[in-house]
Formats: structure tokens, C-alpha cells, sequence
């Protein structure tokens, strides 16, 4: 039997610990949905200041230059680059997520289109985040020419799925739901033996596992700032392309930001060179300022204690979960295997929604998504195991007792 003591000597032998202090999270809030929004960097504050009162109120126009704002999300994307196996001068911080799929499948489509033009499929799992089916549908329509998606529902349907007809698997590297994480380089070499092209979503793992796009032999990746990295709500996704197929083909959003020569006003587009070109226009520079705070933090530390630590993290979890709550309804969907596990756990719950309610009405704050599926997020830099422990009792107080069949529970939020 694991006890609070033994959580709180985890937590004092925790190097990783101190890290926590660069984090301003509220008191009597267990925050376990850093796998949604990230939770803010103390500095973030004092950096938001200075863009406003110095960049903005002071330098006016002059700060594209002497602030550096025009070239922010490539000096952004150099920082963060090394978190995902990619290499300087390969990742660019800008836009959204959606709207950067929307960039990459289209470039990964055309790379086709010129090297094997009756590959028209698109093969993704049914189980992907929605916006990343929804763009990938609407680029099909768009294109039309016999462009489809065709999608699996388990990662053991993949290979039979991908076939001569395929032009691109786009997959979510770590799922949203289920925490289930896929060998990269494995899939991609099955990717590419079939003769298509990789295209990874890293929404769930960049900051939160170990990534090697260039080792990995990966082609294109995409990734929200704004959920393990810290960035602040709706900031700046990034996008990389592997160097030897950026400069083959241009994206659609051929905005002025990815001009070779951007203020010549020339009347024909002409693509940077490099990931530039996936830039598109102007950017909310006081959002994605603060995703360099975010970044900061991850310099103080690395991938590989990050990882050790979040295993150390959902492992305790599951454990206290099965001996606290066992004899409820309670299905762990997130896989035991550490290398098939992101840095969520999630477990099914035929009351799942009213049951996170009941939770975050305690100061336990998780989300829930549908189906049935209560997900918990843990963030090596600021969750700390005592914690895990005070979540794990509130949620079995909260089964025992019923908590959650009271009215105002059941009531549902626009954003669950
Ligand atoms: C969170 C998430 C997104 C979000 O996309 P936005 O354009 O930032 O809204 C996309 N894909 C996946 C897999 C996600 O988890």
C-alpha cells in the first residue's frame, strides 16, 4: 500500500521540484489539465508588461525591427526545436495548430502529386483530434480529383491501411484521449516503406515526451504552444518540414511572411527559402511573445527528466487510482506499457462528465471528453506527487459518497 508519506518523500527527492516556483498557479487548485492549457509562467507577466508598455506603447512601428518581432517565430521555433528532435533554423511558432495542418497536408499532397500522382489518400485513425479530421475533410473537398480520407480505428488496423493508393498518414503521435503514444520512427518507416509520407501531430508531446523528428526520419509535424509548453491560451502552433522536402513545393497560405523578399511588394509570390515559407501574415505578436517565457523554462532542465518524471507520475496515478477507487466503475483506457504512454491518463467513468464537475468543484481540475473518458494530465515541471495523491482521495471520496449525481454537477458547459 503506497501512503501520503511516501508521496511526500517522491516529492523531496524530486530534482525537478524547484521548477514548480516559475509557475504562478492559484492556491487549493491540484492542476492536472496542463495537457489543455498550460499552466502560466510566473515571468510571462512581467514579459506581457514590456511588450504592451515598451514594444507597443513606446517603439510603436519601430519594434518589427528593434524589437525583433518579425523574425519571432523563427527565433522562437530555434527554441523550441531541440524539445522535438528538430534542427535550427527548421521550425517556425505561428498560427494554429489547425491552420498549420491545413499548410502541411496540402504541402505533403503536392510533394506527391509531382512524384506519384495516383496516390490521392489520406490515412489517419477515426480516433484523431477532430479539428485535424475536420481540416484534413476539407482539404479533400477542396482538391476534389478523387481526394479522400480513409480512416482506422486502432493503431493494428495501420499497416493493411496503408497501401499504393496512399499519399500521407497523418497521425497524432500521442492520442487525446486514450494517452496512447505510437513509435515514430516505427510508423514512419512503415510509412515509408509503402511509399507515402509521415505527418505527425504533436499537440500531446511536444514538452511532454521525447521527440525525434529527424532521427525518427519523419516528414512534417505540427504542435500546439499552448498546452505542455506553456504558451498561453490560443498562443502561436508550430510547424516543421523535414529540410529535404521544404523547399520541393510551396503551401497554399502563400501569405506575404513567407515572401523570399517580403517588402519589396513584388506582384508575384516567390517562397523563402526553408520553413519561412510557412509563414502566412501577420502574427498577434503580444501572444506569441509570452511563448518564449514557456520555452525558458524547458532550458532549464531536459527531455529525458521531463519523461522519467511524468512516468513516475501517471504510474503512481493509476496505482492509487486501483487501490483508492477500487469497486467503482472505473476502466483505465491509457496504456500500462511506459512506451505506449503520454503524459495523460484517462479512465472511463459511466458518469464521467458530472464526475470531473464534482472534481473541479474541489479544486481538482481535469477535463472530460466524450465518450465516458475523465483525463488527467500531469506536467513534469509543476505537478507534484503529494498532489496526486490529494486528487486521488477527492475522486474517491467523490465516487463513495456519490458526489456527483447532484444536479449541478450534470449541467454542461460549452467547453467541457
Ligand atoms: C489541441 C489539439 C489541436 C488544437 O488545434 P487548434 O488549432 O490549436 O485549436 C489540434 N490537434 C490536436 C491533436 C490537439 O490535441
Amino acid at each position: 500500500m503506497i501512503d501520503k508519506n511516501h508521496c511526500l518523500r517522491l516529492d523531496e527527492q524530486d530534482p525537478l521540484a524547484p521548477l514548480r516556483q516559475q509557475f504562478a498557479l492559484p492556491e487549493g487548485v491540484i492542476y492536472l489539465d496542463g495537457n489543455s492549457l498550460g499552466a502560466r509562467p510566473v515571468a510571462s507577466l512581467e514579459r506581457a508588461r514590456q511588450v504592451i508598455e515598451q514594444e507597443w506603447g513606446d517603439g510603436l512601428i519601430r519594434s518589427w525591427n528593434s524589437a525583433g518581432w518579425r523574425d519571432l517565430p523563427q527565433r522562437l521555433g530555434d527554441r523550441l526545436a531541440s524539445l522535438i528532435g528538430a534542427g535550427s533554423g527548421e521550425v517556425v511558432i505561428t498560427d494554429t495548430t489547425s491552420i498549420n495542418l491545413f499548410k502541411v497536408l496540402s504541402a505533403a499532397l503536392r510533394v506527391q502529386a509531382e512524384r506519384a500522382p495516383e496516390r490521392r489518400v489520406i490515412v489517419s485513425e477515426s480516433s484523431n483530434f477532430p479539428t485535424d479530421l475536420y481540416i484534413a475533410e476539407g482539404l479533400t473537398q477542396m482538391l476534389e480529383q478523387g481526394y479522400s480520407l480513409r480512416l482506422v480505428d486502432s493503431p493494428e488496423q495501420l499497416p493493411a491501411a496503408i497501401d499504393q493508393d496512399v499519399a500521407v498518414v497523418m497521425l497524432t503521435h500521442v492520442n487525446y484521449k486514450t494517452g496512447y503514444m505510437h513509435d515514430m520512427q516505427a510508423v514512419t518507416g512503415l510509412i515509408h516503406e509503402a511509399g507515402a509520407l509521415s505527418l505527425w501531430d504533436l499537440a500531446h508531446s511536444a514538452g511532454a515526451v521525447p521527440v525525434e523528428l529527424n532521427r525518427s526520419g519523419a516528414d512534417y509535424a505540427i504542435g500546439c504552444t499552448y498546452k505542455y509548453l506553456n504558451g498561453g491560451p490560443g498562443s502561436q502552433a508550430f510547424a516543421w518540414v523535414a529540410p529535404a522536402l521544404c523547399n520541393l513545393v510551396t503551401q497554399p497560405l502563400s501569405g506575404w511572411f513567407g515572401h523570399a523578399r517580403q517588402f519589396d511588394m513584388a506582384t508575384r509570390y516567390e517562397p523563402a527559402s526553408g520553413i519561412a515559407r510557412y509563414l502566412c501574415g501577420t502574427q498577434p505578436i503580444t501572444s506569441l511573445a509570452m511563448v518564449e517565457c514557456g520555452l525558458e523554462v524547458f532550458e532549464q532542465t531536459d527531455m529525458q527528466s521531463l519523461r522519467r518524471k511524468s512516468l513516475a507520475l501517471t504510474d503512481l496515478f493509476i496505482e492509487l487510482v486501483e487501490q483508492r477507487c477500487a469497486g467503482h466503475d472505473l476502466e483505465l483506457v491509457t496504456p500500462r506499457d511506459h512506451a505506449k504512454r503520454g503524459s495523460h491518463v484517462s479512465f472511463e467513468h459511466p458518469e464521467g462528465y458530472a464526475v470531473i464537475q464534482a472534481l473541479i468543484a474541489r479544486g481538482v481540475i481535469g477535463d472530460y471528453r466524450e465518450p465516458r473518458i475523465m483525463r488527467f494530465g500531469f506536467t513534469p515541471l509543476y505537478t507534484r506527487f503529494s498532489e496526486v495523491w490529494d486528487a486521488v482521495q477527492i475522486l474517491g471520496e467523490i465516487l463513495d459518497q456519490k458526489t456527483w449525481a447532484q444536479a449541478q454537477f450534470q449541467v454542461r458547459h460549452s467547453v467541457t
